[in-house]
C-alpha cells in the first residue's frame, strides 16, 4: 500500500501561492489535514516516521493559529517530510545488506503463518481443554492469566517479540547482537558449567564452527543428536578469543515452521508453571488451526476503506509476524477494532440515555442573553461565543445535553456557564452549579454574582442568597449552599429550592448527591471535576430529573483521552484566552538561586503582592508529606520571612481548617501561602503574582502548568519559579518545556508523550476499558475509529442490517464482558 502524498502537496503549494492565508481549501487547512492524516496514519509503521508525524502536528494541526511567517516555515517542513512518507508507504524493502566476503544467508526456512485454512472442528468459545495437549492442570494455569477459552487464547497477545530474524553464517557472527544461525550438530554433551550441570555443544555450518553452552540445562544434550540440523538464536559472547553462543533459543530444523528461533519470536506473559517454549508451541498450534475461525465482524467495506488487515490475519500476525511491518500492521488493525467497539458502545449508551429519557427543551430567549453579554465589562472571545452557541444548540433540543467544556485556566468558562444558567432560568428551569470544594463554590458564588450584577439590579443581599431584578420577569435568585452555614439557614434554602423560589444554586457535588430536592432542575454545571463520571450522571437521572449536563474542566486533556474517557460526551473547547493576558514569566532556578528567589518574593510582598510556595513532593505518604510541610513552613516563617504573614495548608488538615487559611489568603491577610502539592490550590487570587515550586523536576508538565495557572490572573506581571535540586534527564526536559511553552494543551500532549497515558491521571481511571492493543497515543487511529463509528451509527443505529449482524454480536459480547465499563 502506498501513501498518496499528491493531494496534500498540491494543496500546500497552492497555499504558498496564495500567500499562506489559509485559503487553499474550503473549511481551512487544519480540517483537511486532520482527515488526511487520519487516513494515511494507519499505513505508517515506522516509529521514526510516526514521531516526525507527531512532531509536525499533522494529526492535531494548528495552522490556523500560526502567524504567516510560522505557516511558511511549517509548510516548508511538511514539504520536506512528505517524500519520506511516500517511500515508506510504498513498502520499500528494508533488508540490510551484509558486508564482507560471504554473501548473506537466505532467510530462515518457512515463516509464512498463512498456510491455508486448516480449520479445526468446534467453536472457539470452547474451553482450552478441548485443545490437544491441554490438561486441566495446564488450563488452571492459563486461567490465572485470564485465559479460559480458545478465543481468549487467540487474544492472549505477546507483550513483545524478540527479533531473531537476522540470519548469519557462523563466520559472520559478531559479539553482543541477537542473531540466528542454522548449523549441524557435531557433538553435544552434558558438562559442568559454573559448578552445575549444563549442556555444551559444537555446531558448524559451511563457514565454520562455534561452541554453544546452556547453563543449568543438561536435558538439551539428549535432544541434539549428532548431525541433527539445529537453529540457534541469541547472543554471542567472547571467551578466550573465541565466540560462544550463550544459552540461545534453539530448535531442530524440521519440516515445520520455526517457533522459537530464526524469526520474530513472541514473548508471552507467564505465570508460575508456564514455560516460554511450552506457551509458544501451544500458541503456534492454536493460531494456525483456530485463527481462521474467528469471524471478522467488521463490515468488509469498512475494513477495506480503512485498509485494515482481515481479523484472522491480524491475529495470526500479532502472534507470529512475518516481519516488523506485518506486526505493526496487525497491531494497528486490532487496535482499531478495540477503539471502534469502544466508540460504538459509548455512542449507543449515549443514545440510550438521550432517547429513553427525554430532556427539557429550553426556550432560548436571546433578549436576556443580549442584555447579559452587553452588560459585561468585557467582550466575549470568539471561542467563548462559539462554545456558548454549541451549548445553546444543545439546550434547545428535547434531549439532555451531555457536554464537556474544556478550557485553560483563565479562559473564561464561568461566564459561559453563567450565560447557560441564565437561559435556563429564563425558560423557567432551575440550575445547579457545582464545584469540588466549598471554597471554590464560594468563589463561584461571588463571581456569578459579579457577572449578573452588571445586567440586573441587585435587590437583596444576604449572606448566601442574592436576587437580581431587571433580567427576568421576576427577580433572579442565586443561592450558595455549603457546609459552613447554619443548619436553620440551610433548611430554609432547601425549602426555597424545593418550592422553586431559587433559580440558581451553587455548591459542592453534595448538591446532587444528598439532601437537595429541586422543583425543576434543568441544567447541572459541574466545574473542575474531570471525574464526574457516568455514576454521578446516573445519580442525577435517578432523582427523576434529566437535566442538561455541562462538565467543565481546566485539565487540558488531549483529545485522544477526552474521546476515550468521555466518549459519551460532546466536546467543546475554549482554545483562546481573553486578550491582554500577560504571560507568566517562568524560570527554572538552580538550588543556589533559592535565596534570590526568596528576596524576590519579599520585594513583591512589600509592594502588596502575594505568593504561593509549593513544598517538595514526598511520595511515601500524605502524613509524612504533611509533617515535612510543617517543618518547611516553620523554617520559612521563622528564619526566611519572619517579617511576613505566612499560612500553611496540607492534606492532613480538615476541610474547615483549609478553607479558613484559603480565605485569609484570598482576603489579603496572608502574604505567602505555603502548601503541599497534594492540596489542589484551585483558587483565584488575582493579587498573587509569584508561584514558587520546590522539587519542580518531579512534577508532570500538566501539574506544573496548573500550579503556574494560579498566578497571572490579575493585571500585574506574574512569575513562576521552579526549583530543582538534581533533575534527571527527563526532569530537565520537562523544565525546559514548561519554560518555553505556555499552551496547556500542547503541554498536556508533551506530558502524555513523556509519561505515557497510564500515569497521566496518576491512577488508572476506572471505567476505562482494558485496551490491549490500542495505545492512548493512537490519536489518528482513535479519530478514525470514532468517525467510522459515527458513520455506521448514523446509517444503522440498531445494527440490524445483515452485514452488521456479526458486529452487533461482537459488540454485545465485548460490552458485556467489560462489565465495569458498560
Ligand atoms: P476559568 O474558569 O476558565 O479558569 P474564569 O471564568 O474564572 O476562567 O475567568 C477568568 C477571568 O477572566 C475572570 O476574572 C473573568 O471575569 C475574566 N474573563 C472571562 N472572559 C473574559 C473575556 N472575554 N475578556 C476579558 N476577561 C474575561
Ligand atoms: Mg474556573
Amino acid at each position: 500500500m502506498s501513501i498518496d502524498i499528491g493531494p496534500l502537496q498540491k494543496i500546500l503549494q497552492l497555499e504558498g501561492e496564495k500567500g499562506y492565508l489559509d485559503s487553499a481549501v474550503i473549511g481551512g487547512l487544519d480540517k483537511f489535514l486532520r482527515r488526511w492524516s487520519a487516513q494515511v496514519m494507519p499505513s505508517i509503521t515506522s516509529p521514526q516516521l510516526l514521531r516526525q508525524f507527531h512532531q509536525l502536528h499533522l494529526l492535531d494541526p494548528k495552522y490556523a493559529s500560526l502567524t504567516r511567517e510560522q505557516r511558511k516555515e511549517w509548510v516548508a517542513k511538511v514539504f520536506a517530510f512528505l517524500p519520506e512518507l511516500e517511500q515508506v508507504g510504498a513498502g520499500k524493502a528494508e533488508a540490510v545488506p551484509e558486508k564482507g566476503a560471504v554473501p548473506s544467508p537466505p532467510a530462515v526456512g518457512k515463516q509464512s503463518v498463512v498456510k491455508g485454512r486448516r480449520v479445526a472442528g468446534g467453536s472457539i468459545d470452547l474451553s482450552i481443554t478441548a485443545l490437544k495437549g491441554v490438561s486441566t492442570a495446564l488450563a488452571a494455569k492459563f486461567k490465572r492469566l485470564g485465559v479460559e477459552t480458545i478465543r481468549d487464547l487467540l487474544y492472549f497477545f505477546p507483550h513483545r517479540h524478540l527479533d531473531y530474524s537476522q540470519r548469519k553464517y557462523i563466520s559472520q557472527l559478531s559479539e553482543g547482537e541477537e542473531q540466528t544461525v542454522i548449523a549441524n550438530v557435531w557433538q553435544a554433551q552434558v558438562t559442568m558449567l559454573g559448578g552445575r550441570r549444563g549442556t555444551e555443544a559444537i555446531v558448524g555450518d559451511e563457514t565454520g564452527n562455534v561452541r554453544v553452552v546452556w547453563f543449568n540445562n543438561p536435558y538439551i544434550a539428549k535432544k541434539l543428536s549428532t548431525n541433527a540440523r539445529v537453529v540457534l538464536s541469541g547472543r554471542v559472547g567472547l571467551f578466550g578469543g573465541r565466540y560462544v553462543f550463550e544459552s540461545p533459543e534453539w530448535e531442530l530444523l524440521e519440516d515445520k515452521e520455526l517457533v522459537h528461533t530464526g524469526r520474530l519470536v513472541p514473548l508471552y506473559p507467564l505465570t508460575q508453571g508456564l514455560h516460554p517454549r511450552q506457551v509458544r508451541k501451544l500458541m503456534k498450534q492454536v493460531v494456525d488451526q483456530w485463527a481462521w475461525q474467528v469471524e471478522d465482524f467488521l463490515p468488509a467495506e469498512l475494513r477495506q476503506r480503512c485498509n485494515l488487515l482481515e481479523l484472522p490475519q491480524a491475529i495470526a500476525q500479532a502472534h507470529y509476524p512475518e516481519s516488523e511491518a506485518a506486526k505493526d500492521r496487525a497491531r494497528v488493525g486490532l487496535a482499531f477494532d478495540e477503539l471502534f467497539l469502544l466508540q460504538l458502545g459509548v455512542l449507543a449508551r449515549k443514545r440510550d440515555w438521550q432517547e429513553s429519557q427525554p430532556g427539557n427543551s429550553f426556550n432560548i430567549r436571546t433578549g436576556v442573553l443580549d442584555t447579559f453579554s452587553s452588560s459585561l465589562p468585557f467582550k466575549l472571545t470568539a471561542a467563548q461565543h462559539r462554545v456558548l452557541a454549541e451549548i445553546l444548540a444543545d439546550l434547545e433540543k428535547p434531549r439532555p445535553m451531555s457536554r464537556l467544556l474544556q478550557g485553560e485556566v483563565g479562559s473564561g468558562k464561568t461566564v459561559v456557564a453563567t450565560a447557560a444558567l441564565l437561559v435556563g432560568a429564563a425558560s423557567g428551569y432551575q440550575g445547579a452549579f457545582m464545584a469540588p470544594t466549598e471554597i471554590l463554590a464560594e468563589q463561584h458564588f461571588a463571581n456569578v454574582g459579579q457577572l449578573l450584577s452588571g445586567a440586573g439590579r441587585q435587590v437583596s443581599e444576604e449572606d448566601n442568597l442574592r436576587s437580581y431584578s431587571g433580567l427576568l420577569s421576576s427577580p433572579l435568585t442565586v443561592a450558595l449552599l455549603i457546609g459552613g452555614i447554619s443548619q436553620a439557614r440551610k433548611q430554609e434554602i432547601q425549602r426555597l429550592i424545593t418550592g422553586g423560589g431559587i433559580d440558581i444554586v451553587i455548591g459542592t457535588h453534595a448538591l446532587i448527591q444528598k439532601e437537595v430536592e429541586f422543583q425543576r432542575l434543568g441544567l447541572a454545571v459541574v466545574d473542575e471535576q474531570h471525574r464526574f463520571g457516568v455514576t454521578q450522571r446516573s445519580v442525577l437521572r435517578q432523582k427523576g430529573f434529566n437535566p442538561h449536563v455541562l462538565v467543565m474542566t481546566a485539565t487540558p486533556i488531549p483529545r485522544t483521552l477526552a474521546l476515550t474517557l468521555y466518549g459519551d460526551l460532546d466536546l467543546s473547547v475554549i482554545d483562546q484566552l481573553p486578550p491582554g493576558r500577560q504571560a507568566v514569566k517562568t524560570k527554572w532556578l538552580k538550588p543556589s538561586q533559592r535565596d534570590s528567589a526568596y528576596d524576590f518574593i519579599r520585594r513583591q510582598a512589600s509592594s502588596g503582592r502575594q505568593a504561593f510556595i509549593i513544598c517538595p513532593l514526598i511520595e511515601e505518604s500524605e502524613a509524612i508529606e504533611a509533617k515535612a510541610a510543617v517543618v518547611e513552613y516553620e523554617r520559612l516563617s521563622g528564619e526566611v520571612f519572619p517579617d511576613l504573614r505566612l499560612g500553611l495548608i496540607h492534606g492532613r488538615m480538615s476541610v474547615a481548617e483549609k478553607d479558613g487559611v484559603m480565605h485569609r489568603f484570598r482576603s489579603g491577610e496572608l502574604d505567602i501561602l505555603v502548601s503541599t502539592p497534594v492540596v489542589e490550590v484551585g483558587i483565584d487570587v488575582p493579587n498573587a503574582t509569584v508561584m514558587l515550586v520546590e522539587s519542580a523536576d518531579r512534577f508532570g508538565l500538566s501539574q506544573l502548568h496548573q500550579f503556574r495557572g494560579r498566578v497571572g490572573r490579575g493585571q500585574e506581571q506574574s512569575y513562576c519559579m521552579l526549583l530543582a535540586e538534581n533533575p534527571s534527564e527527563i526532569g530537565r526536559e520537562r523544565l525546559d518545556l514548561i519554560e518555553k511553552i505556555r499552551d496547556g494543551f500542547q503541554l498536556a500532549e508533551e506530558d502524555l508523550r513523556l509519561r505515557g497515558p497510564g500515569e497521566f491521571f496518576g491512577t488508572r481511571q476506572s471505567g476505562l476499558p482494558d485496551l490491549r492493543m490500542a495505545k492512548l497515543s493512537d490519536v489518528a487511529l482513535l479519530e478514525l475509529a470514532r468517525d467510522e463509528a459515527i458513520r455506521l451509527f448514523d446509517e444503522d443505529p440498531a445494527l440490524e442490517k445483515p452485514e452488521h449482524r456479526l458486529l452487533a454480536k461482537e459488540l454485545a459480547r465485548v460490552w458485556q464482558k467489560g462489565g465495569e465499563w458498560s
